[in-house]
């Protein structure tokens, strides 16, 4: 972190700006958008990598692809955008969605206003000014009245520290920094360590380069195919001529996109009832099974055990050998869902290939990293390159690198001490001025992230006018409100199976990190019909000051409502 004293002298007047907003992603694109075009607002987006695109940016590992269709998982506000986009795949790979992006930037003309290669270290809540000061790791300095974090709850790469991994003559890299040049696996014997979603999609693409793969595997998951297919010209038209049926519907909807219908409960259907209905579920593939088969399967583990009952029944159809089937199977008291569904595209058949080895880890640990690969507890498993998808540090890791302070001094690493805290995942009392997008306790990993966003964005615009509108220099969020409605989330969550399961949802895989489940799992329409109604209603969860305010009165009698 660059010393504060010191960084004055690389900049010694922070570049006054209205808004900072960090990340080139999804988010931070159509926030620079809103911001700048929309608002006439002066505005920097301050992005880590050298190109737009988030997390679509740094995933370019072999097999990567959204699991949302294109259809749903993408801009909705540009009809032109929509229109002139063609999209190959109905579940576009990562390349297609970064092409994407940078069509955005570029048609949009966002470019201009992103600063590539910068890393945001510091960023502090001036009392005085009532401004933040965004400190980059270059040394540069913004003066903005506004800060909009648009990192990502999925961003932090956790990797793991495993004895002996600087002896490893090999290379290796992490699933979501994989080089920009790409790697060769012809003829190399490839190790890698993970069986989520990011495994799951890298493992069958893998295996037909690689000379050997070898899959470390600690936790096995409920995969389910996605049912990925090309599209046709004439289903690109009809798609086209349908964008706003479409958009229409995945904002009336509970995940905001359109998944079939589920019903009430599994419990209530006979076995055979169940089976037929599991089975069109998992046909029609991606999030049908997970989401879309029962509603009970979340808050019932009789009722989850036939759903995962029923994945196990495919993954011992679709694997040859039945002793790896075994172990490709999470066992019973293991839910289905509570970690997040992988989808997938012949993972399981990956297995039946002569040149793919699955390592049980819980059979045959790991013990460390030496010069020629992979030593486990009964052998060394030789690797010319090794994969950590190893997954993130999520919700909380890529905001407290930042070293957010806000008001009176206080660090969001405190605030969020027993776990990430925030008003409808935008604000966080106590940091003015500062709005997250698709934070947590929104619903977040549970909506589809393009619609989410631009419903968040299209808020924090809203209330930015509201507040220049009335002259006011900050927005605050009473902190009754944010603790209500943290409690409310956390509520909910405890009526279903997640806070039971081990998962990065609650937490779990960064050791220490104190549970909490941090996603709003009620209906996703009803979720925006309340932010919608706060903005509607004026906003009367929040506290504005007036320009000046901090200086002239005490806190309390300078906050008004407006
Ligand atoms: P992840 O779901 O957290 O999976 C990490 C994997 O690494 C798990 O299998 C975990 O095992 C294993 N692991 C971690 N530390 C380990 C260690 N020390 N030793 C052995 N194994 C270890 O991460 P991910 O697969 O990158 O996915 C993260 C999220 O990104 C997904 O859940 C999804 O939301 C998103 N994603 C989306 C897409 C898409 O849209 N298509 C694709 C990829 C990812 P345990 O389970 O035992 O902890």
């Amino acid at each position: 972190m660059p010393d504060k004293t010191m960084s004055a002298e690389f900049n010694v007047t922070p570049q006054k700006v209205d808004a900072v907003v960090v990340g080139a992603g999804f988010a931070g694109l159509y926030m620079l958008y809103l911001l700048r075009d929309k608002l006439k607002l002066n505005v920097v987006a301050l992005e880590a990598a050298d190109g737009v695109g988030g997390v679509w940016y740094w995933n370019r590992y072999p097999g990567a692809r959204c699991d949302i269709a294109a259809a749903h998982y993408s801009y909705s506000f540009s009809k032109e955008l929509e229109q002139e986009w063609v999209w190959p795949e109905k579940y576009p790979d990562q390349p297609t969605i970064l092409k994407y992006l940078e069509h955005v930037a570029d048609r949009f003309d966002l470019t201009r206003d992103i600063q590539f290669d910068t890393r945001v270290e510091i960023a502090e809540f001036d009392d005085k000014e009532q401004r933040w000061l965004v400190t980059t790791k270059k040394g540069d300095q913004y003066s903005a009245q506004y800060f909009v974090p648009a990192v990502g709850i999925l961003s932090d790469p956790k990797i793991p520290q495993i004895k002996g991994h600087e002896n490893f003559k090999g290379g290796s890299c992490f699933s979501g920094r994989w080089p920009k040049e790409g790697v060769d696996f012809a003829g190399k014997n490839v190790g890698i360590i993970g069986t989520g979603a990011t495994a799951v999609q890298a493992i069958p693409v893998i295996a037909e380069t690689a000379a050997h793969l070898t899959v470390f595997q600690r936790t096995p998951y409920f995969a389910v195919p996605l049912q990925n297919k090309v599209m046709t010209e004439a289903e690109d038209k009809r798609m086209k001529a349908s964008y706003a049926k479409i958009r229409k519907h995945d904002r009336e909807s509970v995940g905001g996109m359109t998944l079939s219908e589920a019903r009430p409960s599994a419990m209530a259907d006979t076995p055979e009832q169940r089976k037929a209905h599991y089975e069109q579920r998992y046909k029609e593939g991606t999030f049908n099974l997970w989401v879309a088969s029962y509603d009970d399967l979340i808050y019932d583990r009789e009722s989850n055990e036939t759903a995962a009952e029923f994945v196990r029944s495919k993954i011992r159809e679709r694997v040859t050998d039945p002793e790896i089937a075994e172990l490709l199977c999470p066992p019973k008291g293991i839910t289905f869902g509570t970690k997040r569904q992988p989808c997938e595209t012949g993972y399981f058949e990956a297995y039946n290939r002569d040149n793919v080895t699955l390592v049980d880890l819980n059979q045959t640990p790991i013990e460390e990293i030496v010069s020629e690969g992979m030593r486990t507890s009964d052998q060394t498993h030789e690797l010319d390159y090794l994969i950590f998808a190893t997954g993130y540090d999520a919700f909380t890791g890529s905001y407290l690198k930042m070293n957010i302070t806000g008001r009176n001094g206080l660090a969001l690493k405190d605030h969020w001490s027993n776990g990430p805290r925030s008003y409808f995942g935008l604000s966080v009392t106590g940091f003015p001025n500062m709005f997250i997008i698709t934070g947590p306790q929104s619903p977040s990993a549970f909506y589809n992230f393009p619609l989410g966003i631009e419903r968040h964005c299209d808020w924090i615009a809203d209330c930015i006018v509201h507040t220049n509108g009335r002259g006011m220099a900050a927005v605050d969020v009473e902190q009754k409100r944010e603790e209500e409605w943290v409690a409310k989330v956390t509520a909910i969550a405890e009526e279903t199976l997640f806070p039971q399961a081990s998962s990065w949802y609650m937490g779990d895989n960064i050791p220490g990190k104190p549970r909490a489940f941090a996603i709003y799992l009620g209906d996703g329409q009803v979720f925006y019909e309340m932010i919608e109604r706060e903005a509607a209603d004026k906003y009367p969860s929040y506290n504005f000051v007036p320009k000046g305010g901090e200086k002239t009165g005490t806190e309390a009698s300078a906050r008004v409502k407006t």
